[in-house]
This record gives structure tokens, sequence and C-alpha cells, in this order.
């Protein structure tokens, strides 16, 4: 923050090599969005993109020449997973690329950038090092802010109110009504309920729903099997459960899990957050249809709800004041769109995050919104049709390794369109072609010191830290 640079550009005063090195200014990039919004690829591209410069002009330091070198360094964190970089970069331009495995849990990577200084005394000031510690988590985890504010009972009660009407549901709440609360507890019980609980969390999830926590159930990384994820919401027992009940077991580890689980999380990762990345599957979400569309704005609006400080007590009084200075709203995997359309997609994004969005602003963060493809997999070409021009995309079948052209359809000049849940038979778009466009990562075929082609990364990069370097 301030603070931070403040005491930097002193110690720089001095002209101590002993304070700059003490004073490096680090900058925590968190990078997040539901499942399969890209997080992975973006991160991969972008590190690959940020040492080898080529594909960056838009990013200003790089543009006004004041990049000096760049390289990975062992992240800070002990106890962090360290992002897979070279494994996922291998994946995507190895001699038959395909997309790497995607985020199950949080991991960091720390890039580090000698840079020289910019404005107009920077002849007379030396060159320093700027850390970018990038941080990747699942957008899932975030929705389990709300947990804090509840008790077990409360909980239980609200959950499955929510879900009784739900068909696949029903499994569940048939075993959660056969469990006897007051009844000794007993690990088969409860693991067979947790089993059931997950399960219907699966397929809420593959159903379009976006209130599915806990979310370690559905990302359980290496927590899997332990006991602070073996409960499942219950019907309250008449009267005072007693000691060594189910009630009471399930009880324990729900507050098991609020501690252990989700305030390390916001303490440990997202509350040392400077500069955020929300990637966001917009043309997915287009194209499964208006169901869903509508549920990924309400998934991004409660996600983001972590972003705005006073909601929470447990997370106003970790930020103290503290908070995130830009956010940036990414519609990722725009290439399977003729650049024509990004504007639409773009302005289909920024009405999508609107709620999200006056959020965050309410919270003083910078906020943008961008088209992107951190990995480009197709090239563009038109073609006339009945007298029209078609504007097409072209690239490599994953199934087949054949190439093929498509006309992805459009989208309307109009957002509200697409963004109007309550209207009677909202239009499908982009339902034709889409669908099949499972294109392979394009290889490397790109000059040395460039990185993988991509779509407007270089922008993203330049809100996001270019002001910090
Ligand atoms: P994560 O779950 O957020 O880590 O998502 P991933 O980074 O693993 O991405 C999920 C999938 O989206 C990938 O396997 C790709 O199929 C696709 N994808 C992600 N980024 C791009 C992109 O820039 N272009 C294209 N064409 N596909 C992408």
């Amino acid at each position: 923050g301030d603070i931070a640079d403040g005491i930097v550009r002193r110690a720089e005063a001095l002209g101590d090599g002993v304070h700059e090195a003490l004073f490096e200014p680090v900058v925590r990039l968190g990078v997040t969005g539901l499942s399969r919004a890209g997080k992975t690829v973006f991160i991969t591209s972008l590190v690959a993109n940020l040492l080898d410069r080529g594909r960056m002009a838009q990013f200003m330091p790089q543009a006004e020449g004041r990049i000096l070198t760049a390289f990975l360094q062992p992240q800070p964190d002990d106890t962090v997973p360290r992002f897979d970089y070279e494994a996922h970069l291998a994946a995507m331009t190895g001699p038959e690329p395909r997309w790497p495995e995607s985020t199950r849990a949080v991991s960091e990577l720390r890039l580090s950038l000698r840079v020289r200084p910019g404005g107009l005394l920077s002849g007379l000031r030396s060159p320093r090092t700027v850390h970018l510690d990038i941080v990747d988590y699942p957008g899932e985890w975030l929705l389990d802010l709300e947990l804090l504010d509840r008790d077990y009972a409360t909980w239980s009660r609200e959950t499955l109110a929510r879900i009784t009407s739900r068909d696949m549901a029903a499994e569940f709440l048939a075993a959660a009504d056969r469990a006897e609360a007051a009844a000794g507890f007993d690990e088969a019980v409860a693991k067979e309920l947790a089993a059931a609980f997950t399960g219907y969390l699966r397929a809420a999830r593959e159903a379009g729903f976006s209130d599915c926590t806990p979310g370690r159930f559905l990302l359980p990384g290496e927590m899997e099997g332990s006991p602070a994820l073996t409960f499942a919401p219950l019907p309250g027992p008449d009267g005072t459960p007693p000691r060594k009940s189910l009630w009471r077991e399930m009880e324990r580890r729900f507050e098991a899990y609020k501690a252990r689980v989700v305030k390390p999380f916001f303490r440990d990762h997202f509350a040392r957050i400077d500069r955020q990345v929300v990637l966001i599957d917009v043309l997915g979400a287009i194209n499964a249809g208006p169901a869903a569309l509508e549920d990924l704005r309400r998934a991004m609006a409660d996600t983001l709800a972590a972003f705005r400080p006073g909601r929470n007590a447990f997370l106003s009084r970790l930020l103290l004041g503290r908070r995130v200075e830009k956010i940036l709203f990414a519609a990722t995997k725009a290439d399977h769109l003729h650049h024509s359309q990004h504007p639409r997609l773009t302005a289909i994004t920024e009405a999508l995050m609107r709620e999200a969005r006056d959020r965050a602003a309410f919270a003083g963060a910078e906020t943008a919104a961008m088209s992107i493809a951190a990995l480009r997999a197709t090239t563009e070409e038109s073609r006339e049709h009945e007298g029209r021009k078609l504007d097409l995309v072209r690239g490599t079948l994953l199934d087949t390794g054949a190439s093929a052209a498509f006309y992805p359809g459009r989208l309307p000049d109009d957002p509200m369109r697409l963004i109007a849940p309550a209207r009677e038979g909202a239009e499908r778009w982009l339902d034709a072609d889409y669908r099949v466009m499972r294109f392979a990562p394009s290889g490397a075929e790109g000059r040395p010191g460039e990185g993988p082609p991509h779509i407007r990364l270089d922008r993203a990069a330049d809100f996001l830290i270019g002001d910090r370097l």
C-alpha cells in the first residue's frame, strides 16, 4: 500500500543498497474465477509472456523499455504449494499441445522483474526489483465467507430449506431425514451423510446452481476425507442433543471447517491480495442458455461480496481497512469469437458484473472489464456466404486434430437482451457452432523472445500491475 511505497521511496532516496534489498516492493496478484473459468491457462500464459515479452506491446513498462529482466524465484510462502508453471506450459506448448490440469486448490508463484523507474527523474534512479506474487485460488472458496456468520443449527436449517425442492437433493434429503441427530455418533453414518451431501453439491453445480457451499466439498484438495470435510446439514433434534451424539459431532466439525479451513484461507491468502483478476467464462454461460447466465450473474455477485469490507465482522477485523486496489473482470476464451464481436462481449461482461462492480466500487477499488484469451487457439478469416461477409475463427479441433473454421454466431448489441432474467422467453445466442468449438491450444510457433499467442493479455497486465513497475 501507500505506506510500503513511501518506505521504498525513502529507502531508495537514501541510496542505500541494504535498504533497497530489504524493501523490494511486492505486488500480490490474486487470480480467481469459478471452475473452468481459465485460471490455470491465464497464469501460465501471463508468466510466459512476462518472461518473454515479444507479444506485450500494450504493457506500458515494456513499451517504454523499462523492464530489464524477468525471472522466476522460489516463492516466499514455504507451506503454500507452488503453481506448477513448467508442467502447465509444457502441456500447452509441447509437440502435442493440450490444456493443462485445472486449479484445484490455492497455489502461488513469484516472478521478479528488474525495472528502470519511469518518470522525469528516471535517469537519476537506479533499477529496482519488484516481486510479483501470483496467487491462484478457486472462486468457489469465496462463497464460504457467509458460513462464518452462521452456527451449525442455522446453517442446517437454511440449507435444508433452500434445497428441499431441488430434484437432485432428494437422495440426500431422505438420508438426512433418516438420520437420528440425537443418536450416538457413528463415523460410518457421518461419512455416508457427507458423501450424499457432496453428491448433491456436485449435481447442483452440474445443473448450474452456484450456491454450492461448503466450497471445499467440491474442491477438497489435500483435505479430502478429513473430519473437517465430513459433515452435512441435519434437521434439528427435539430438545438438546446429548454429548457424543451425531448432532454434536456434526456441529463440532462444522465449526472446525470454519476455524481450520475457511478462516486460514481468508487470513493467509485473501487478506493479503493487492490486485485481483476475476476470470469469467461468459461465452460458456451464454452458450448454456439464459438460466446459466442468470446463475453466473448471481454467483459473481455472491463471491465478490467478499471484496466489500464491512459485510463480515471477521473479514473487517482481518483487513483493518486494507483493501484490494484494482479488480479486473475478464471474459476469457475470447478467441472463440472474431474480434469484431469483442466489444459486445465486453459490454455483456460489464452488464453482468454491474452488481458485483458496484460493491467493489463501494470499497474503493478501481475496476475494469475486458475480453481476453490467455492462450489464443484460433486465427480469423472472413468469407463470402450468400452475398454476406461472415467473420470466422479457425482452429484445430481437440478430438480429431483437424483444422476447421466456424461461424459462432453474433452477440446482441444491447447486453440487456441477454441479461434480462425476468423476461419471458429470453433469447438464446451462440447456440449453433459454439458447442463444437473445442480447440486444442495452438503450439508455440512464436519467434524467440515471444510468449504464447494471446488476446489482450498485455492490456490486462497493464491494468493490473503496470502502475506498480
Ligand atoms: P481453471 O479451472 O479456472 O483453472 O480453468 P483452466 O485454466 O484449466 O481452463 C479451463 C478450460 O478452458 C481449458 O482446459 C481450455 O479448454 C479452456 N480455456 C482456458 N483459457 C482459454 C483460452 O484462452 N482460449 C481457449 N480457446 N480456451 C481456453
